[in-house]
């Protein structure tokens, strides 16, 4: 099979003359270049009618898998009564979501919706800073959080450009963009992940607003934090009046139905949601304390924070994520060990098929997301991932999978989505898949 069918091949020609780049984020620009047409369950099908078991989800929100028919009755239900985008007042249906919101997440006394969890993060932000009247803020290195100014920095940061690991201290600010003033990052501080006394130092030096984290890194595949980790951040958040705030945007309603912070216990003042929300259909979250909260409707103006968007609430996505979390929540803990099995499994399975092949290979799994790793443990932060790790395996795997008919993203450290489509068939062909992929990989690398 050739890496990428004629059919795609000129799907990506036509739409490089007239789309910069060629595709709408340039995430999404990866070899083999793939034009997809149609997607149901835990399958996706590409325009030269080739068929893959997904695992890439979107980079996450099919937690239903794709086209879930629930979901689909619902929205078209939405169009069918006529229910509009009314960008006036507000819905029964905007009450009910909210609503459904505050039960399943623990910290979450009052919420606001957006369309994405970049514009999320961004009101987040202003809420901590507005509260606190501080305007430094602490994001973490390996961590993303959107795409704006003062969060799009060290991600997989090339060490090179990073330098060492520092403890406690912090990192030089490596842009993920250009055209980020500089004067930005004169308040952004990015420090090691699992490592408290970093944050501390930041802590004791700056007027900081907010410490930003996903509780787990799911950006550079699936990193856990380590055992007390988090609950010390809480504790130096609330010692330092800082605001506390979890990106669950990958974790939420996929870690667990209350997200990573029903799982760990730890309760941040702000959590930002999205993705898994409303399964695959465009909706975020910022939720939490209703003081903080409050700040969306002070009186005064200093700390009344605009929260504005012709789409906050667009009645489609709205719907989707009231049946989605109807779903989910009515699938329950049965749904969530299921997929987190399966997850296991191929975990398990992969693991297994490595060591057939002496390969060091250990994959970290958090409730239905995993990501692979070819080194001997699982990775605690940026640095040790970026030394241990076999890069190349990793793309050139992934590429082989693909090949073999398993959609897991082709590019290294991305974290692998299992959804409630997916099956133990599903599973037991894909590790059969992974065992073939890695002996196509070796192969190719002259190893017997
Ligand atoms: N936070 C996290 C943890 C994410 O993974 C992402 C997206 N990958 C975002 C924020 C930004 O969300 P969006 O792409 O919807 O703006």
């Amino acid at each position: 099979m050739s890496e990428t069918g004629p059919l795609s091949q000129a799907v990506f020609a036509r739409n490089a003359r007239v789309i910069a780049g060629g595709a709408v984020s340039l995430n999404r620009l990866v070899e083999p270049r793939i034009a997809f047409r149609r997607g149901r369950g835990a399958r996706i099908w590409d325009v030269d009618g080739r068929e893959y078991v997904d695992y890439h989800g979107a980079f996450g929100p099919h937690i239903l898998g794709h086209n879930d028919p629930d979901i689909n009755a619902a929205v078209v239900a939405v169009l069918q009564q006529e229910t509009s985008l009314f960008g006036s007042g507000t819905t029964e249906m905007e009450g009910e979501l909210a609503e459904l919101l505050v039960a399943a997440v623990p910290s979450m006394e009052r919420v606001q919706l957006t369309n994405s969890g970049s514009e999320a993060t961004y009101h987040a932000l202003r809420i901590a800073r507005a509260h606190t009247g501080r305007e430094h803020i602490v994001v973490i290195q390996g961590g993303y959080n959107g795409w704006h100014n003062e969060v799009a920095v060290n991600l997989m940061t090339p060490l090179e450009e990073l330098g060492p690991r520092v403890s406690p201290g912090e990192y030089p600010l490596v842009p993920l963009s250009a055209g980020i003033p500089h004067g930005v990052f004169d308040r952004v501080h990015a420090v090691n992940f699992n490592d408290a006394p970093s944050v501390e130092y930041v802590l004791r030096r700056h007027p900081v607003a907010a410490v930003l984290l996903e509780p787990v890194l799911q950006n550079i595949g699936v990193l856990p934090p380590q055992p007390g980790y988090l609950e010390e951040l809480r504790a130096l958040c609330t010692r330092h009046g800082t605001i506390l705030i979890f990106d669950e945007v990958k974790t939420g309603f996929r870690a667990a139905f209350g997200g990573y912070q029903s799982v760990c216990g730890v309760r941040p003042d702000l959590t930002v949601l999205g993705k898994a929300v409303a399964n695959g259909f465009p909706l975020a979250v910022i939720g939490g304390r209703a003081d903080l909260m409050a700040c969306f409707h002070a009186t005064e103006p200093q700390q009344r924070v605009m929260i504005a968007g012709t789409y906050n609430g667009h009645p489609v996505s709205v719907a989707a994520a009231i049946a989605t979390l109807r779903k989910l929540r009515a699938g329950g803990d049965p749904m969530y060990h299921t997929m987190a099995a399966h997850t296991q499994a191929l975990a398990a399975g992969l693991c297994a098929q490595a060591a057939e092949f002496s390969l060091p290979c250990v994959v970290s799994t958090c409730g239905s997301a995993f990501c692979q790793y070819f080194m001997d443990h699982v990775p605690v932060d940026w640095h040790d991932l970026a030394r241990h790790h076999d890069f190349a395996l990793d793309t050139a795997f992934r590429r082989a999978l693909i090949e073999l008919g398993v959609y897991h993203f082709p590019v290294h450290c991305k974290q692998g989505s299992v959804s409630a489509a997916h099956t133990a068939e599903h599973v037991q062909w894909t590790v059969d898949c992974f065992g073939a992929a890695l002996r196509s990989v070796r192969a190719s690398r002259g190893a017997p």
